[in-house]
């Protein structure tokens, strides 16, 4: 499959991209994981992107332009792939458009995943992540917690809180949603690729997925 998954932080893309990719084996692109990972690798793309990243800003579009054009050329791309946080404006949803004419790739469509606003605040505030690069196993102090001690289930390294998940920093990324990716919705319903799913719980959004790729 080849798609791109549009929400707000919080209305559940990464979990949803990750039982994509168990289907058919295509490969979940998540920009926030490679900008996360080279954050913590001190890489040059690392030192650039996290003073946007801790304040809940958006990273500049040339800068993720790059990371993409670069990631969607690598040979697990071809057998599909969910993207997942990309694009994030007008300008990334754009300068897409043209990579992928010129790479010959076709989407089948882009999810937009809706959910309440009061549910996104909720998610977010109470979400908690394996601090392990290689895991980032994502828990939920109330309905999914880690081990009694604070550590993973999976690897045993310490479940943390991330630094764009302070409320503050929550109320930020929200906003910036609004006012920059929101309005991918009205042009991807331009494009005629929208697709929209009330989304409360990921394994029946995949499962209504699913069956709009079959249909
Ligand atoms: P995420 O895990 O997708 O919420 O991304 C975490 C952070 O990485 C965001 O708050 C942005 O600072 C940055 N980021 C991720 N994807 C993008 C993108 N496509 N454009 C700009 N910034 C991004």
């Amino acid at each position: 499959m080849k798609i791109i998954l549009l929400g707000a932080p919080g209305a559940g893309k990464g979990t949803v991209a990750k039982l994509l990719s168990e289907i058919d084996g295509s490969v979940q692109i998540s920009t926030g994981d490679i900008l996360r990972a080279a954050v913590k690798a001190g890489s040059e793309l690392g030192k650039e992107a996290k003073g946007y990243m801790d304040r809940g800003d958006l990273v500049p579009d040339s800068l993720i332009m790059k990371i993409m054009e670069a990631r969607l050329q690598e040979p697990d791309c071809e057998k599909g792939f969910i993207m997942d946080g990309f694009p994030r404006t007008i300008p990334q949803a754009e300068e897409l458009k043209s990579l992928l004419q010129k790479l010959s790739i076709s989407l089948d469509f882009v999810v937009n995943l809706e959910v309440p606003r009061d549910v996104i605040l909720d998610r977010l505030t109470t979400r908690r992540t394996c601090s392990n690069p290689a895991c980032q196993e994502i828990y939920n102090i109330k309905s999914n917690p880690p081990n009694p001690d604070g550590t993973c289930k999976k690897c045993g390294s310490p479940v943390i809180q991330r630094d764009d998940e302070t409320e503050e920093a929550i109320l930020h990324r929200l906003e910036t949603y609004n006012a920059k990716t929101a309005p991918l919705i009205g042009f991807y319903e331009k494009e005629g690729l929208l697709r929209s799913f009330r989304s409360l719980e990921s394994k029946k959004t995949v499962e209504e997925i699913v069956k709009t790729l079959e249909a």
